[in-house]
């Protein structure tokens, strides 16, 4: 039986060594860090529930709920209150609901008129059928025009990225927009038949999905995984260096070397770069180094219920640069799920810098929360100190599908192809949300799977 070396315990790294686990290969576990989780880190402290990384997951695959079936947790699962479904986005320095409905954005204070024309007119332009790839801003302005930009699409790749729409990709950033495009020559064409096509499939569409965490926050889904793991995962085990043998690959972690039969990296681009290699074809991981993760910080902060004028009833808000405020975005966590604060108070979690003001992620606790409280006066009407604060910062927080990010994934592409047994897997290639991450540990489990088969290492089909 071959043995499985997964380097990094991040959700994509767990997923897929829980289930090849549970299909019988032995697997290794290698986290440089000393818990598991990556970038989910739920904190509780005084009552209050702080993530310091991602807050929702979003149900955009069956196999995110299968997921949490076969971890066992469906009881410990929470979906967001599905009164909390409101969006604003900051115009005037106001919060504005967006329309729930389609229809609804003619009648929304969101966009001039001059903007809703261009939605009238935006089936009419003719779709690009040429291979030059346009980043997001590009795309935008020349199907909608520069108000979409500006007011909506800016604040939306800030909330999912963190990002630079001039910068990111819309091919690799926003594939589904592009593919709108070219399957049916518009977006408002495409919404309307993908909504049909979706009504008869059963689908559900990426802005319906259902959101949810858990009773303790999403680090319940990474320790439920590790605990099933047991043994296997090793912590305080960074991976420095990778061997190609006759039969497989020697792993150098901090703790020993230590051969496999097949190697999945789920880290991070950067760490990728890092690691040194010696293999049969000439490869070479330095221009992972060129992936960009931009600083992030996230500010949790609790206030009394009565020092916020907003009712903050809803998913959150979005706030795009034009508009001039630190922060990019605030969660409303306690609106979404009930026991993120105590009674009478509000939990907003609120994200600062990114490719929009980099420089502010850094920020000292102090300043941080002083500068993010100067935006919530203004934006929520919030009055008070707040009672609960918790800050985190990501020096490398997201990777930035950037125009040209076709070349890493070729580069994954043809590594693998080169190098039998080594794999690649997780949000610098197969898209940066969980449940993104989610699909991709499960799916690199399968492609190990059938590699080990054909290899003659393959699983014993235990459970
Ligand atoms: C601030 C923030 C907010 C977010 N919000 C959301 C959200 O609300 N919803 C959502 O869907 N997504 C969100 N995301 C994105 C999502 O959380 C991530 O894309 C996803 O968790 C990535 O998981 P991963 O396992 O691929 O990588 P990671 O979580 O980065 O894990 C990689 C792991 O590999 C380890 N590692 C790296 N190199 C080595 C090595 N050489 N040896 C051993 N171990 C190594 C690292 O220590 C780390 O633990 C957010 C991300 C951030 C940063």
């Amino acid at each position: 039986m071959k043995h499985v070396a997964i380097i990094g315990a991040g959700i994509t790294g767990l997923t897929a060594a829980f289930y090849l686990k549970r299909k019988g290969v032995p697997v290794t576990v290698y986290e440089a860090c000393g818990r598991v989780g990556g970038v989910i880190q739920s904190i509780r402290k005084d009552g209050f529930l702080a993530e310091s990384g991602p807050n929702t997951i979003l149900e955009t695959s069956p196999r995110i709920a299968q997921l949490v079936r076969d971890a066992g947790l469906e009881s410990r699962k929470l979906n967001s209150d599905p009164k909390a479904e409101a969006r604003y986005v900051v115009r005037g320095g106001k919060p504005v609901a967006m329309p729930s409905s389609q229809l609804g954005i003619f009648t929304s204070e969101l966009l001039s008129a001059r903007a809703k024309f261009a939605l009238i007119r935006e089936p009419f332009i003719p779709p690009r059928r040429d291979d030059k790839e346009e980043s997001v801003a590009e795309f935008v302005t020349r199907r909608l025009n520069r108000e979409f930009l500006d007011r909506m699409v800016d604040a939306l790749v800030a909330g999912i990225y963190a990002g630079d729409p001039h910068k990111l990709s819309v091919r690799h950033a926003l594939p589904r927009l592009k593919a709108l495009e070219d399957k049916y020559g518009s977006l408002i064409k495409g919404q309307v038949r993908g909504a049909r096509e979706r009504k008869k499939s059963g689908a559900v569409a990426r802005d319906r999905a259902p959101k949810f965490s858990f009773d303790e926050g999403l680090q319940v889904l990474p320790d439920a995984l590790a605990a099933q793991l047991g043994e296997s995962v090793k912590l305080n085990s960074p991976v420095t260096k990778l061997t190609q043998m006759s039969d497989g690959w020697r792993v150098t972690s901090s703790t020993g070397e230590i051969e496999h039969g097949a190697v999945i990296y789920c880290g991070t681009a950067f760490k990728l770069a890092e690691l040194k290699i010696e293999s049969q074809a000439p490869l070479n991981f330095s221009a992972f180094a060129e992936i960009r993760y931009p600083p992030v910080a996230s500010v949790v902060l609790g206030f009394r219920r009565e020092d916020v004028t907003h009712p903050c009833a809803g998913f959150g808000m979005l706030i795009p640069g034009i508009e001039g405020f630190k922060i990019l975005g605030t969660i409303f966590s306690s609106a979404l799920f009930p026991n993120r604060a105590p009674a009478g108070h509000v939990l907003l979690s609120i994200y600062v810098g990114g490719e929009r003001q980099p420089e502010l992620a850094a920020l000292p606790s102090d300043e941080l929360v002083k500068r993010v409280c100067e935006d919530l006066r203004v934006l929520l009407g919030v009055k008070g100190r707040p009672v609960f604060t918790h800050h985190h910062f990501w020096p490398r927080a997201i990777p930035q599908y950037n125009v040209g990010y076709g070349r890493f994934k070729d580069l994954f592409d043809e590594i693998e192809s080169k190098s039998p047994g080594l794999f690649f897997a997780g949000s610098f290639r197969d898209g940066v949300s969980l449940g993104d991450s989610i699909v991709s540990g499960g799916n690199i489990a399968g492609r190990v799977e059938e590699f080990l088969k054909i290899s003659g290492g393959g699983a014993t089909g235990q459970k």
